[in-house]
């Protein structure tokens, strides 16, 4: 079993920020910045492309929750929110989870630093390539 699945089964403790019938919420265990939190789907998805847009749905009504739930309490108002879905993507936990990342002034957190500028004929054909 994985290592979400266990603390949804509370198997292995977490402190729990929300929860619902659908998903869990918890502090993750590194915390990117002050409150950073992962929902997760109670069911097993690995990734998104597992994922029924409707379990996406109830995930998404949770991430909200949460961005609410972090405002109120410690007073944020930018947020990063966050899914690796596959290695590549730099996913290591293999259960769906989006991260809900909490922004502060000069916090120093740099989610994706490298970025490329590609021309409007470059960026034509990525688009003719993705939509044909
Ligand atoms: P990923 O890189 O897969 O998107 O993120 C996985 C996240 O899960 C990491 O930020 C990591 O700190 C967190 N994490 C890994 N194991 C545990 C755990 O046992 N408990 C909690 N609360 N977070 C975990
Ligand atoms: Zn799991």
């Amino acid at each position: 079993m994985c290592i979400f699945c266990k603390i949804i089964n509370n198997e292995i403790p977490s402190y729990k920020i929300y929860e619902d019938e659908y998903t869990l919420a918890f502090l993750d265990l590194s915390q990117a910045t002050k409150g950073h939190t992962l929902i997760v789907p109670k069911k097993h998805f690995a990734n998104i492309f597992e994922t029924p847009c409707e379990e996406l749905h109830h995930i998404m009504n949770s991430v909200k929750a949460v961005t609410e739930k972090l405002k109120k309490s410690l007073g944020v108002e930018n947020v990063n929110i966050l899914n690796n879905s596959g290695t590549l993507a730099g996913q290591t936990v293999h259960h769906l989870h989006f991260h809900v990342i909490p922004r502060y002034e000069n916090d120093n957190c740099e989610l994706c630093p490298s970025a490329t500028n590609p021309s409007f004929d470059e960026l034509k054909n990525l688009c003719d390539l993705i939509n044909n």
